[in-house]
């Protein structure tokens, strides 16, 4: 397939998505110039867990050991309550049967393996903010501009000002990393709840600390606003430790010291759990959206860095197999918007499910979480395959 499309392609954002698209892209011979508001790329950022459809995404551009050497093949999600008593189990990756692991890793680890793959071949411009005005340039009328610019998005406020309002989960996201003891058997996440709907997801995430039988362990601690007593202004870390260990005070592991995971955090970071209503198009002309500028989800499903890297790679695709960028759009939005909403809503109903576990007597509770687990994945896991799946629906 000869490439066709010859006009510059605009990123804005270096973002996983927006870096994801930049690396695909080089990888098909197309260049780019993507503007990111961070002087630097970014180094902050907790764990996330990238599922198998994507990283066989990465695998694709060329990652395989670098993903394995530096994250975790995560092996289960196991479901406890504030005691530690299991509940239920999933196998996750390979063990789940897919041809590649589900990977926990550092953001910052992750985006700079991916980086790696674009940065001597795409036009990078840190410290420049992507606005409105850029649309009015003259001499960027005949370029495509992919808006990967975040929850946040000034693409998306430019082609869309209507749409920007933020759904509040009525949670609030602790988030801390930790290095530990080895967590378990150092492939297993724990999403632990209690009777209050508060709820505790930790997983180790680096490959190195495993290997000198540790775990750094990212953790996210889910708080109903109801129990927030912390003001919205800024907070130190003392309060926020005090805060959280009050919060966990009747928990008790006996394989995982919660006192430590909180007080020996360097940093906490506290956000609201949010997303958007999902979108019928996510473009405009010559302009279009990818990753959470297009579609912010609840992270309950664990499937945010996931889904902006399978647009990356199915926009990144399109573009090189289409004459131009219209046709390139219309296979993109076909593919990509009617699978992302799915996962959007259906994460939305297991944060619902996860709030209504404190309703039902401990021995339901194993029960519920098998039932609303299995129906997540049968309702989102077809919507996960990736690559160019536009040529098997004879788009193409
Ligand atoms: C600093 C940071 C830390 C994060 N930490 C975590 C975490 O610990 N765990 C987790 O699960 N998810 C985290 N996320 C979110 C996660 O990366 C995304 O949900 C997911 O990977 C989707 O990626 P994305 O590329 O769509 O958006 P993001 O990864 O959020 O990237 C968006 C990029 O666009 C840039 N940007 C924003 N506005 C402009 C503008 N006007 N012009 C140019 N550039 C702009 C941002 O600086 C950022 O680099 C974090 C995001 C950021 C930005």
């Amino acid at each position: 397939m000869v490439y066709r499309i010859d006009k510059k392609i605009v990123i804005a954002g270096a973002g996983i998505g927006g870096v994801t698209l930049a690396a695909q892209l080089a990888s098909l011979g197309i260049e780019c110039d993507i503007y990111e508001q961070q002087k630097l790329l970014s180094e902050a950022g907790f764990g996330l867990n990238i599922q198998p459809t994507a990283v066989s995404a990465l695998y694709r551009l060329g990652l395989s050991e670098q993903l394995n050497s530096v994250g975790i093949q995560t092996r289960a999600h196991r479901y406890v309550d504030h005691l530690g008593t299991l509940l239920f189990e999933e196998a996750r990756g390979i063990e789940a049967g897919f041809d590649t692991p589900q990977i926990s890793i550092s953001r910052a680890k992750l985006l700079n393996l991916i980086f790696s793959m674009a940065k001597d071949k795409q036009a990078f411009h840190f410290g420049s903010a992507f606005s409105g005005d850029f649309f009015n340039k003259a001499d960027w009328a005949d370029k495509l501009i992919v808006g990967a610019d975040g929850i946040h998005s000034a693409v998306r406020r430019a082609l869309f000002p209507d749409t920007t309002e933020l759904n509040a989960g009525g949670i609030m996201l602790w988030r801390g990393m930790t290095i530990m003891p080895r967590l378990l058997d150092g492939r297993t996440m724990i999403i632990a709840n209690d009777e209050n709907g508060v709820r505790l997801v930790a997983y180790p995430m680096s490959k190195s600390h495993d290997l000198c039988v540790e775990s750094l362990v990212n953790w996210v601690i889910l708080v109903p606003m109801s129990y927030e007593t912390l003001p919205e202004t800024a907070i130190n870390h003392f309060q926020a430790t005090n805060f959280l260990l009050d919060l966990l005070k009747e928990w008790h592991f006996h394989w995982l010291d919660l006192q430590t995971l909180i007080t020996m955090s360097k940093t906490i970071m506290r956000t609201a759990m949010v997303d958007k209503q999902p979108l019928e198009k996510w473009s405009h002309g010559q302009c279009v959206l990818l990753g959470d500028a297009a579609h912010p989800m609840f992270p309950v499903g664990a499937n945010g860095a996931t889904q902006s890297i399978l647009d990356a790679e199915t926009l990144a695709y399109a573009l090189y197999d289409y004459p131009d960028f219209e046709s390139a759009i219309v296979a993109y939005e076909y593919v990509r918007i009617p699978a992302v909403s799915k996962i959007v809503m259906a994460n939305r109903k297991m944060n619902e499910r996860d709030l209504m576990l404190q309703n039902l007597a401990p021995q339901e509770r194993g029960q519920e979480i098998a039932i609303t687990t299995t129906n997540y994945e049968t309702e989102t896991i077809k919507e996960m395959f990736g690559l160019t799946p536009y040529k098997n629906l004879g788009l193409l």
